[in-house]
């Protein structure tokens, strides 16, 4: 079983391909989605054989537990093609068991490592020519698990799918974001899922997110579920902080997702000689910072738009502006990791991974 290979991966090709009806300059964010997906079932105690099929609906019982109970997780990841049409991907290895510690959580079966990253190639392989190359574009990879077993009883399913799809996709995030802090509701609780990339975290995200939303922001600034003192998360992005020359960003907890552009950033910032430093954030501190000028810059990060630069937050009822900065750290470093990613320059710390 774990000694799986790609070429054990049954390949079933479309007859009628949608990519002449793409406009690759033009793309969206996760709109329009390449030929074929990987698609893999667990049933009767065990993970199949994955294979590749063409992209299509598929069919599930209506008491299928995804349905009613929620077990469904997911990774989100990107891959690149150099102008010698070489395509990389970035630290797929920490996808892999990131999805397998959203599973235990979610009490899924764990997916053998190589059902994964065997899938994830021969995927990639079939739609090489789905991956863009304009600039801040990729093939945005969403794999993904949901219970699939029947049965209305409150328990963990005994079936699930094993899915990957691709997206070609343009940049996530056009211009700065202006963001609430928020004090009422919580994304995730103290022995909760928030570490986990659990579907049902951002179903509860949405409606404060709304509520933001129509009150002038783009995003909520999540703060523990506790206190409401601590700044935790940038909508679904991890959140940093730059006062005076150094870059501050929550520990992860049960409550934070651990994300790799997160740990990418510290990494790569270190190397840089930028000063980081991982510890708690009270909203206090920001307001204060923000009040004195020391506040230089504040950003998301996630894979969709690797850093998000924040324009400014409200907090009770007032409303802070960060200045614009010339030499940003946000732009520096996020130039830095999409050159790593696309295999414009060295990769000293071995993040790149070629098909
Ligand atoms: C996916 C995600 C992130 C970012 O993780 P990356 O591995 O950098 O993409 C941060 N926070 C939450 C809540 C997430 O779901």
């Amino acid at each position: 079983m774990a000694a799986l290979t790609k070429n054990d991966i049954k390949i079933t090709r479309t007859e009628s391909s949608k990519i002449s009806s793409i406009d690759f300059n033009n793309l969206a964010f996760g709109q329009v989605f390449s030929d074929h997906m990987l698609i893999c079932d667990y049933k009767n105690g065990k993970w199949h054989t994955p294979e590749i099929v063409p992209y299509s609906p598929i069919t599930l019982d209506p008491s299928a537990k995804i349905f009613h109970y929620g077990q469904s997780i997911f990774e989100g990841m990107k891959a690149y093609k150099d102008d010698k049409e070489d395509v990389f991907m970035f630290r797929p290895m920490d996808n892999v068991r990131r999805l397998n510690v959203s599973a235990k959580r979610l009490s899924i079966p764990e997916l053998p490592e190589a059902y994964f990253m065997e899938g994830l190639k021969a995927l990639l392989e079939v739609e090489k020519d789905w991956i863009p190359t304009a600039e801040g574009s990729s093939l945005y990879i969403r794999p993904f698990i949901f219970a699939s077993g029947k049965g209305f009883h409150a328990s963990p399913a005994d079936e699930y799918k094993f899915i990957i799809c691709a997206a070609p996709s343009g940049a996530y995030f056009s211009g700065k974001v202006n963001v609430l802090i928020e004090e009422t509701y919580s994304r995730s609780a103290n022995g909760g899922v928030g570490f986990a990339k659990a579907g049902g975290n951002y179903a509860g995200q949405f409606y404060p997110t709304q509520l933001a939303k129509a009150k002038g922001y783009q995003q909520v600034i999540w703060t523990d579920d506790t206190t409401h003192e601590f700044i935790e998360e940038a909508g679904a992005m991890n959140v940093f902080i730059r006062i005076n020359d150094t870059l501050l960003t929550s520990p992860v907890s049960d409550r934070i997702l651990d994300g790799i552009t997160r740990k990418s950033i510290l990494q790569l910032a270190e190397a840089e000689g930028l000063k980081t430093d991982v510890r708690k954030v009270k909203v206090s501190e920001l307001v204060e910072a923000s009040r004195n000028g020391s506040l230089k810059e504040m950003f998301g990060a996630g894979t969709a738009a690797v850093i998000s630069p924040i324009s400014g937050f409200g907090f009770r009822g007032e409303d802070f502006i960060i200045p614009e900065q010339d030499a940003s750290f946000a732009s520096k470093l996020k130039n830095r990791i999409v050159a790593i990613q696309t295999n414009k320059v060295e990769d000293p710390f071995g993040w790149r991974v070629k098909l």
